[in-house]
């Protein structure tokens, strides 16, 4: 597979060739403002090597797999979640067309902030 999709929106995204609303960026990793949120804090993190989905990973994304998981928290509360227990997040990888995946870059959606919110 491809480091890169040229024919990928969020591929494009980040490599700067479409505008996003950039949350943080590391040599892994890219996380962007959802252009549509459901929640008062809604962002996404990528890979920013092209992987189309949580169907599509192997033992070799675990380290990438791993830094979304641990960077999901720090960026939640530092994007306005508030602390857990009695603010917390929703992280969602929607995967496939029966799990509701649009985008086929593999992405983490992470969700939060007072409720209610616009879905979810
Ligand atoms: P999914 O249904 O899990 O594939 O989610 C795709 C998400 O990408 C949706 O929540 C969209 O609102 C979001 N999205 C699509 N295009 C863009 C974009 N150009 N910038 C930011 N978010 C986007
Ligand atoms: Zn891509």
């Amino acid at each position: 597979m491809s480091d890169h999709d040229p024919n990928c929106i969020f591929c494009k995204i980040i490599a700067g060739q479409i505008p996003s609303r950039k949350v943080h960026e590391d040599e892994d990793l890219y996380a962007f403002h959802d252009i549509n949120p459901w929640a008062p804090v809604h962002f996404l993190i990528v890979p920013k090597r092209h992987i189309a989905s949580m169907a599509h990973v192997t033992a070799a994304d675990e380290r990438v797999m791993g830094r979304i998981m641990t960077l999901a928290p720090r960026l939640a509360l530092e994007q306005g979640c508030n602390p857990y227990p009695n603010g917390g997040f929703r992280i969602v990888c929607n995967t496939g067309a029966e799990g509701g995946q649009e985008v086929h870059h593999l992405h983490v959606h992470v969700m939060g902030g007072p409720r209610p919110w616009a879905r979810g």
